[in-house]
């Protein structure tokens, strides 16, 4: 501009900027709207003809990118990388994606130990849209089948394995089998396994859910969900209109803070493995405890299962204390480095009681059918040093 504007329009205005050359990092991008040089540009970006982008509720260069970056890890041994879309939480993620492929009149199909919020969004919230939600043990191949047979409006399989706290575990090729055979799409939420350890999409499923506040994020400051798919047609179609639509497209703020996290990804579950391993072997020695859910133990019910479809069995572990909820409590509230907190898969370790915490929007009969007793503890292994989160637990039970 030749003419100088004013002093009042200098403060409005945008600094004069340009990359000379690139950053070496991926840029944070939190504008709500993208500029047009033209308007026949802008017409063919609205039109599709041309990519770019319109308004961050429609994709931001920062989400876009992350999105596509999960998208490459758990399409990692697929031939074309599947489609990825970020959205404001794993809550989101799986509303966003019932809604986009169910109708009214349609049925899902799901297991009872789900993450809590899943079973009360499908109860409180599909439910009364006409979405019903059928539970069975997805273990049980006869009774399965059987459902699968009789009730043509399952439309849906969905599932979470390794699920929330005794790390059950479903077979995802019988899984992805029975959605090829009754015609129904196939969802696993794949936060407890990460594609570091899992990768849902190479057993045929259709569809894999992230809470990337857990392991992904894995620092603990931001909340937000991934779906993941291998339908093009449905990605870019329904799905993204219907994000689009509810708005629950992530920020470009968590998708950086995200994407922090995603870089040592690899690393984490390494370490995080690790010292599962050991902390499991501890508590398993103790006197103080009782059954021991972890998945590297050859006790566990679903260990030959895992062997099969996990690279390793991850850092979650949950036990009983034979003293039950007040042997429970008492222990939490002797904690000093293990921190008392409702969340998953930060670097440090987290404990949880599911029986009041995740888990209280189950009923009590269906909790303790699932082995989620009073008594159980939930523990999420960091990655400090093993023999101080050994301590610490160690001290929390004397007495
Ligand atoms: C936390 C969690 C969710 C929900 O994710 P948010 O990011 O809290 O909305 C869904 N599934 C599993 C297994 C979870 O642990």
């Amino acid at each position: 501009m030749s003419k100088k504007i004013s002093l009042a329009s200098t403060c409005v205005h945008h600094p004069e900027w340009t990359f000379d050359n690139p950053p070496n990092q991926l840029p944070l991008v939190p504008a709500s709207a993208f500029a047009f040089e033209t308007i026949e540009q802008g017409i063919d970006i609205f039109d599709g003809r041309q990519k770019g982008h319109i308004y961050s509720r429609f994709g931001n260069p920062t989400t876009d990118a992350v999105a596509a970056k999960i998208a490459r890890l758990e399409g990692f041994d697929l031939d074309s990388p599947p489609r990825g879309l970020l959205t404001s939480s794993g809550m989101s993620a799986i509303a966003t994606l019932v809604m986009a492929l169910l109708q009214p009149g349609d049925k899902l199909l799901t297991q009872a130990d789900l993450y809590g919020g899943s079973v009360a969004l499908f109860r409180d919230v599909l439910s009364p849209l006409k979405i019903e939600m059928l539970v069975a043990d997805l273990r049980d191949r006869d009774s399965v089948e059987q459902l699968l047979a009789e009730q043509g409006s399952i439309r849906m399989i969905y599932c979470e394995t390794p699920s929330n706290p005794v790390l059950r575990c479903i077979d995802l090729d019988q899984l992805a089998d029975w959605g090829r055979r009754y015609h129904c799409l196939t969802v696993a939420d794949n936060t407890f396994a990460t594609p570091i350890l899992q990768r849902p999409l190479n057993h045929g499923i259709d569809y894999v859910i992230h809470s990337t506040t857990k392991y992904l994020n894995g620092h603990g400051n931001g909340i937000a969900g991934a779906i993941i798919g291998r339908d093009e047609e449905a990605m870019d179609g329904r799905i993204t209109s219907t994000l689009r639509l509810l708005g629950t497209n992530a920020s470009p703020w968590e998708a950086w803070t995200l994407h922090n996290g995603l870089k040592t990804l690899s690393l984490r579950m390494e370490r995080h493995d690790e010292n599962a391993q050991a902390v499991a072997e501890f508590l398993q020695s103790h006197p103080a405890v009782g059954r021991v859910n972890y998945l590297g133990f050859k006790d566990h019910p679903d260990y030959a299962l895992a062997q099969r479809q996990m690279s390793a069995p991850g850092g979650m572990i949950s036990f009983d204390l034979k003293g039950g909820l007040e042997a429970g409590k008492r222990f939490m509230n002797r904690l000093r480095f293990c921190t008392l907190a409702p969340t998953l898969g930060d670097t440090d370790t987290l404990i949880l009681h599911p029986a009041t915490m995740s888990h209280r929007a189950l009923d009590r009969d269906v909790r303790l059918a699932h082995g989620i007793t009073d008594g159980l503890v939930r523990i999420s292994v960091g990655i400090e040093a093993v023999e101080d989160i050994i301590a610490d637990l160690e001290q929390a039970m004397e007495g």
